[in-house]
């Protein structure tokens, strides 16, 4: 088990780390004994690059012909070193190739003038430049989870080299300013962070550097503020797990979590072994099944199990998709107290109510 989770960790790293020449003992990081979360990556040798884009949005019609909904239209970037002080800073303008005009629905809204625009670099070049810039050794921060599966999304639409073969780690900063200050789970904006921590609002909102400069802002004050905040990576699926060796398994502090290779259907993925086993996070032992997994709706399975030494355990997992339609499976395990186990039991019961009556019904 604990074996497992470093054999993943190390592939995590290996995929962020692409360029590294150090070998990877050096970054093999040590996975202390039950209840303490284990270091995911090799902070003492890291830089972190916070970025984030700007983009021009397609419409529905030209997203399907192209398979690109979003143009990337700028990248701005921040590097921070181990102690999260500024090193040095990236910006780059791309030049549109696909959509010319900007669409009237950009979430993003355009800053860049169309002379800004057409002097721009291609994308690869600009990337490429980003990536050179971006070093050996570093994990990318950005504000929320989209940026990242973009910037994959636009490497791959030029046929790049991608930044992984798998899931991409990476610490999403505005989930670290929930965990920091909130529950974990609500997502705020970045100026709200911004004006919540009272920094001084010496830049613009909205361009891609000045957001990157607000978000290496904020990193800095939750790291101040509580540094185990950054333990809590997330892993960008844009390329699921092609095989069992490049599944992701880590142990968090409150949760574990795994992301599963890619089966054909939900059925064959909810039935494998690795998939529906339940083992307790904290001390690694299979649990008891209580509640055996049942379907909430068709996306979303649920189980209870036992630990002996540690109490009830909450599984759940969630159906994904790939672009090529195949299913991979994220699954967290979380302690829970006894009356959330009898939540999830009336849910059960509710649901297997329901389908009775459904069947009744077409029966009569
Ligand atoms: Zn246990």
């Amino acid at each position: 088990m604990l074996l497992r989770a470093y054999q993943n960790v190390s592939f995590a790293m290996r995929s962020v780390l692409l360029r590294s020449k150090l070998s990877m003992t050096d970054r093999v990081s040590v996975q202390k004994p039950e209840g303490s979360e284990q270091i995911h990556y090799a902070e003492e040798f890291m830089n972190y690059i916070v970025f984030d884009l700007e983009w021009n949005q397609s419409s529905a019609r030209q997203s399907r012909e192209y398979g690109l909904p979003f143009e990337i239209l700028e990248i701005g970037a921040i590097k921070l070193n181990k102690r999260l002080k500024v090193i040095d800073q990236f910006q780059a303008v791309i030049k549109p190739q696909i959509y010319h005009y900007i669409h009237h629905i950009t979430t993003k809204i355009i800053h860049l003038t169309e002379e800004e625009l057409q002097n721009g670099k291609p994308f690869p070049v600009a990337m490429n430049e980003f990536l050179t810039w971006c070093g050996r050794d570093f994990v990318f921060c950005i504000w929320g989870t989209s940026d990242i599966t973009e910037l994959q999304r636009n490497m791959m639409y030029y046929g790049m080299d991608m930044l992984a073969d798998g899931p991409l780690l990476y610490c999403d900063i505005q989930k670290f300013f929930s965990i920091a200050y909130e529950d974990g789970k609500k997502r705020r904006a970045l100026e709200t962070a911004v004006d919540f921590l009272g920094i001084e609002k010496d830049h613009p909102f909205h361009g891609a550097y000045d957001d990157a400069y607000y978000t290496a802002k904020v990193f800095k004050r939750i790291n101040s503020y509580k540094p185990r905040t950054k333990r809590y990576v997330s892993y960008d699926v844009f390329i699921a797990p092609r095989t069992e060796k490049d599944e992701i398994e880590v142990n968090f502090k409150t949760y574990a979590k795994y992301i599963s290779r890619e089966f054909p259907d939900k059925t064959v993925a909810i039935e494998d072994k690795k998939v529906s086993e339940m083992k307790c996070y904290k001390c690694g032992r299979a649990a008891t099944p209580r509640i055996k997994w049942f379907s909430v709706n068709g996306k979303h399975y649920y189980c209870v199990s036992y630990c002996k030494r540690h109490g009830f355990l909450k599984g759940k997992v969630r159906m994904k998709k790939t672009d090529d339609g195949s299913i991979y499976v994220v699954k967290t395990t979380k302690l829970v107290t006894k009356e959330v186990a009898q939540e999830i039991a009336k849910k059960q019961d509710k649901l297997r109510l329901q389908r009775m009556e459904k069947r009744r019904a077409k029966k009569n």
